[in-house]
């Protein structure tokens, strides 16, 4: 089943139409395609005066929280402006063909939740889910428009109230012209600095809800993906580099266990000489044509095309 062209081997089609547990594990090349940046390419503009490792740490929140809070509430609103692509729709798509499906994902951002996939494993935290930096108190977000635009409003205040006051209350991903705009405006600034909010239980400061350099993987996002990649019949590694452990562990364990191991990358990775089958592209390309050779879901993956 070694393959390294685009056309899906009917052996893996055989594997996914039999399969009883399937696993999806996921990494940054499935996002980059809705336009996302990867966590060191979205060290652009005024950021890249910093190290990708010095902001991502408990130590630089203790010392610069505004600094921290403000890179990755800028990095919220990215992600909220994103669309789910082909890939994350084929991968939910998944959900009504196999018995038992598990997406287990390094990805920070919702784009598999927004795509309509239920119960996404995300063993390096999320953007959407900050807690309280002392207690833990899970801090409820709004990641509806005023939450956005308060972000817009901050940078762009220093420039023009009138601009925005014109931003205030924009849709979240409605208007992707207004958001450039305001970008390139808040370039000029020296940084966007934004105080973390207050833990309404213990008034610590609240920190983003991914892990950070020299913090463990959530415990139980991390037994439930290792489970899963050891009890599966099929496991699929999309976008990701298998490079960063113990993440990568995961293709090994289900490997070790007997899975058929499928990988797509545009690239070849570590991963290329073990897995039984290697699909070269673009996740959005190729998944929404694994399902459909598969299941003959003839129309799996184009709703991203729709998205709004
Ligand atoms: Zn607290």
């Amino acid at each position: 089943m070694k393959n390294t062209h685009h056309d899906i081997p009917p052996a893996l089609i055989e594997a996914l139409r039999n399969a009883q547990r399937v696993v999806v594990f996921t990494g940054a090349g499935v996002s980059a395609e809705s336009g996302i940046a990867t966590f060191r390419d979205a060290l652009t503009g005024l950021w890249s005066r910093f190290d990708a490792q010095a902001l991502a740490t408990p130590q630089a929140f203790r010392e610069h929280p505004d600094i921290v809070w403000g890179w990755y509430e800028w990095r919220r609103a990215q992600v909220l402006r994103a669309a789910p692509n082909a890939a994350h729709y084929a991968i939910a798509a998944l959900q009504r063909h196999v018995p038992a499906l598990t997406i287990v994902t390094q990805n920070v951002d919702d784009l598999h939740e927004r795509a309509g996939a239920t119960k996404v494993v995300h063993l390096h935290g999320s953007l959407h889910a900050p807690r309280c930096s002392a207690c833990g108190a899970p801090h409820v977000v709004d990641d509806g428009p005023a939450t956005v635009s308060s972000v817009i409003e901050t940078h762009a205040e220093a420039h023009a109230e009138t601009r925005a006051e014109t931003h205030v209350g924009t849709p979240a991903g409605s208007n992707a012209d207004t958001y450039a705009d305001t970008h390139a405006a808040s370039n000029a600034d020296e940084g966007r600095r934004i105080p973390p909010p207050a833990c309404t239980q213990c008034g610590a400061p609240v920190r983003p809800g991914v892990v950070w350099f020299g913090e463990s993987l959530p415990s139980d996002a991390w037994s439930t993906a290792l489970h899963a990649a050891q009890q599966c019949d099929l496991l699929f590694s999309i976008g990701t580099s298998a490079l960063v452990y113990p993440a990568a562990e995961l293709p090994q364990r289900a490997l070790a266990a007997g899975a058929t191991v499928v990988q797509v990358n545009p690239n070849a990775t570590p991963l290329d000489a073990h897995a039984h089958c290697n699909l070269h592209g673009a996740a959005a390309d190729i998944m929404p044509r694994v399902l459909a050779a598969a299941f003959d879901q003839r129309d799996e993956g184009l709703k991203g095309d729709q998205a709004p």
